[in-house]
């Protein structure tokens, strides 16, 4: 069997093309690794010495096919070669093919015990494959050379294009699985083929192709076979009726695919509960509307060479410009009133040097184009953000996308695209960025569903700001809807209701009129301070990551910041920010404010945090590890220089400071103990500070919450963080969709370590907040004053209907309600407990986000 190496900079990229190379085969194949290099602090690399050996580990007489990444690999591989004999050199093979595509056509071909040259064949078509796919013409000028024969032979193609043999059997089949004769399913179309001596063809009858060999992954690929297509399947040898039975079971047993976790592609809306779909409530508000399908095109780049480096440099800057310009029209557009700031952010990124440097770098020391530069640069940027394991943050990468496309567009002199649409709609679109949002005509767009996103996404705020009422995360079906079919949707509550019946339009626009009632008071109210009805004050805060944020949150009726997140200073860098820098922005930040409480969160990252000049070490359970304090008590100057710049920004204001991630006594008298030697350090230098600034800390460990009446005794306050506490306390990994639905907040078990927190606060003589998403729910909000929390700190957009929550209780019926709710045993109990007291409308306005 030819064996097959690939040679890769990153161990998991090759680990990962080598399981998706061997899950398209059934048996073994002769599949060997070389990547990555053994150097824990720079692990990216290729070592000619792990070539050497994995082309030993799979080598036979039949041959290797050595596939490389780029760059050192080729250096490598051909190094390697100088370490085996002239003989073996004969039969080792550098294989120019692209290493995903050209490893997988690569091991099909292997497992039927193929040639080398069949091999090497394979591998070099997959493009093809690929390009006949996406309707890309690339055989004429790219794949086939002297060198490179093309795939198919014009002439013996031709010859079969129609089989009149009378040898020959023929069979037509109806393609009904998902994803047609793609990937894994045309990898087993393949192998199957490949047992029988026959030999088989296949065409596309539905596309009215000509026919291929069956028995080659690439011809396979480029006949576009998709669910619902007919293709026919000819068979000449003496096995060709057992070749065809084989073919025939494979094709009505879905390819062996279980197709039963993937939406139909055409929606039955007697097959979803009464026609409706479930999504993550995003905008509230009810739209009943026609569909228009919505798909937004992103810009494709080429990597080419550059000679004249500082021309592609300037084209850099002109297309920045060009975005800037854009971008600054589009925040003063009116309709988005302050959430236009959401750009302040974009603008902010396109200033970013930490961007802007390692694209000068490409271009200069890699010669690359200015397009591939700037959108390699961009990708990895939104790949370290969606790699984050904190919703909101993951969110940005939807941010930094946007702002990419913005400059490559304006790189290739391509206008915006906009929305057109000629009658009022409901847009549906796997998602949206905040810019194709902002530009929405909102007499036209009444409502916005996506497959993507979340409550959290720039998307959902903008779509809040503009009053469009939106469900995000919507199961894919919703994409396969013809444009204009009857679509419902509640943003409070996430569903949708497809082609509704007039009794559900009624009901429908009846909880719309409701809505936007409790919205307008809920607005007009929002800058009173939040006072239950025998006159107990709840402190309404807001959850912010930047200036622009703070602004909103003042907008929105906040009483101040209950969580600055620093962590946002510290991404998307390849230093540490200066004290300077900080000081800035926890000033700017401050005098947004104008002498409202400012809590700043210092640094919660961790080694889940992809932070590279931290020198951060991947950690096997990030969440249990070197996160929040631990990291900085371990990494003094990054810590003192933050303390420094806090302290610096509370002159004159009222900033206090807290600690995330606490477990200890100890770890708090450190964390004082450093922040004590820097105030001094300040004293000494004459620079003012506040000096009776207050210090607390976050209690989200259940070690905090056992030992809460220890650690009152040490500060000031207490902000319960229900986001990592729910996950801690219930061992669910909030990020772990198969066990995030355990930690839920409302449970119990966590509504019993707040009730704990909150005496052993009380019982000290400190406050309380309460900071994680459980302050937005206004459903728990009766059970979080009923508990008696001094604070909540929650996502500007909810401020306005917290407060007039808040309002609308008295602490006795509150505290009864906590009491009640503490003894029961489930999430949805507490639930239901709290839906019992108000009316079916009221339930649906709060469990508004
Ligand atoms: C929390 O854990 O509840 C919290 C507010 O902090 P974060 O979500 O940033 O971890
Ligand atoms: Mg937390």
């Amino acid at each position: 069997m030819v064996g097959i190496v690939i040679v890769s900079h990153s161990k998991q990229l090759a680990a990962g093309v080598r399981e998706l190379a061997a899950q398209m085969v059934s048996g073994d194949v002769a599949l060997a690794v070389a990547a990555g290099i053994d150097d824990p602090d720079n692990p990216l690399g290729t070592d000619a010495m792990q070539v050497y050996q994995a082309i030993e580990s799979v080598y036979s007489d039949d041959g290797v096919v050595v596939l490389m990444d780029l760059g050192s690999a080729l250096l490598s591989a051909e190094m390697a070669l100088e370490f085996l004999t002239e003989e073996q050199c004969e039969k080792i093979y550098l294989c120019e093919a692209p290493l995903v595509e050209g490893a997988i056509a690569a091991t099909i071909s292997a497992a039927q015990l193929n040639s080398i040259e069949q091999v090497l064949a394979e591998a070099r078509g997959a493009l093809t494959a690929k390009a006949a796919q996406l309707g890309i013409d690339v055989i004429s000028d790219t794949l086939i050379s002297p060198q490179n024969p093309p795939l198919v032979n014009d002439r013996e193609a031709k010859e079969h294009s129609r089989t009149d043999n009378p040898y020959t059997l023929q069979i037509q089949l109806t393609v009904a699985n998902r994803l047609g004769l793609h990937a894994r399913p045309a990898a087993r179309f393949v192998t199957t083929a490949a047992k029988f001596q026959a030999q088989i063809r296949v065409r596309n009858v539905t596309r009215n192709t000509d026919f291929v060999q069956a028995n080659s992954i690439n011809q396979v690929a480029t006949l576009g076979v998709r669910q619902g297509h007919e293709i026919a399947i000819a068979a000449t040898g003496i096995d060709a009726e057992a070749a065809l039975a084989a073919l025939q079971e494979l094709v009505t047993n879905n390819f062996g695919e279980d197709d039963s976790d993937l939406i139909p592609t055409v929606i039955d809306s007697s097959e979803t509960v009464e026609g409706e779909l479930l999504g993550i409530p995003a905008s509230s508000g009810v739209a009943i509307a026609p569909i228009f399908q919505y798909r937004p095109t992103t810009v494709q780049v080429e990597e080419y060479i550059v000679e004249d480096t500082a021309n592609e440099w300037q084209r850099i800057q002109t297309a920045i410009q060009t975005a800037t310009q854009d971008l600054q029209s589009l925040q003063s557009a009116n309709q988005l009133g302050d959430k236009a700031e959401i750009f302040s952010a974009h603008l902010l990124v396109l200033q970013d040097p930490a961007l802007l440097e390692p694209v000068h770098q490409r271009i200069f020391s890699h010669h690359q184009n200015a397009e591939f530069a700037w959108k390699s640069t961009i990708d990895e940027l939104a790949h370290n953000f969606d790699t984050l394991e904190d919703a909101y943050l993951q969110e940005r990468a939807n941010d930094i996308t946007d702002v990419g496309q913005r400059v490559l567009r304006s790189l290739r002199g391509i206008t915006t695209p906009t929305i057109e649409l000629t009658q009022p709609s409901i847009v549906v679109a796997t998602d949206l960025s905040p810019s194709d949002t902002a530009q929405l005509d909102t007499t036209k767009v009444l409502g916005i569903c996506t497959t993507r996103g979340s409550a959290t996404s720039h998307t959902a705020i903008l779509a809040r700001s503009l009053g469009i009422p939106a469900v995000v995360g919507v199961p894919a079906a919703i994409l396969h809807l013809a444009n204009g079919t009857l679509l419902a949707i509640d943003g409070a509550s996430g569903k949708v209701w497809l082609e509704p019946d007039t009794d559900t339009i009624a009901r429908l626009q009846a909880r719309r009129n409701a809505g936007l009632q409790a919205r307008q008071h809920a607005q007009v109210t929002a800058h009173q301070p939040a006072i239950t009805r025998d006159r107990k004050r709840v402190t309404i805060a807001a959850n912010i990551g930047s200036v622009a944020e703070a602004k909103i949150a003042i907008k929105n009726g906040a009483d101040g910041v209950g969580l600055l997140r620093t962590e946002f200073l510290y991404l998307n860098r390849t230093t540490a920010p200066t004290e300077e820098e900080q000081f800035a922005v926890y000033q700017a930040i401050a005098e947004v404010l104008d002498r409202r409480a400012l809590i700043v969160r210092t640094l919660d990252i961790g080694g889940d945090k992809p932070l590279d000049y931290l020198g951060l070490r991947a950690e096997s359970n990030p969440f249990l590890g070197k996160r929040g304090i631990r990291f900085c008590l371990e990494h003094q100057d990054i810590f003192k220089t933050q303390l420094r710049a806090i302290l610096r920004a509370s002159h004159g204001h009222q900033i206090k400071i807290m600690f995330p991630m606490v477990a200890t006594v100890q770890e708090v008298q450190a964390a004082k103990a450093i922040l004590a030697q820097v105030q001094t350090q300040l004293r000494q230098a004459n620079i003012p500070f506040d000096e009776s600034m207050q210090v607390g800390i976050m209690v989200e460990t259940p070690s905090a919450v056992a030992i809460a009446d220890q650690l009152a005794t040490e500060i000031d306050f207490f902000s319960i963080g229900t986001n990592d506490l729910s996950q801690y306390v219930m061992a669910a990994d909030r990020t772990n969709s198969q066990v995030a639905m355990l930690a839920d907040a409302l449970h119990p078990a966590i509504l019993r370590s707040i009730e704990q927190t909150v005496q052993a606060a009380h019982s000290s003589g400190i406050w309380v907040g309460l900071c994680g998403e459980l302050a937005a729910d206004t459903l728990a909000t009766p059970i979080l004053v009923g508990l008696g929390l001094d604070e909540l700190s929650l996502n500007s957009q909810a401020i306005p209907m917290v407060k007039r929550a808040v309002s609308e209780l008295s602490t006795v019926e509150a505290e009864a309600i906590a009491q009640r709710a503490l003894k029961l045993d489930s999430a949805n109990r507490v639930r239901e407990l709290v839906s019992s007291f108000y009316t079916n409308e009221e339930v649906e306005r709060k469990t508004q986000r």
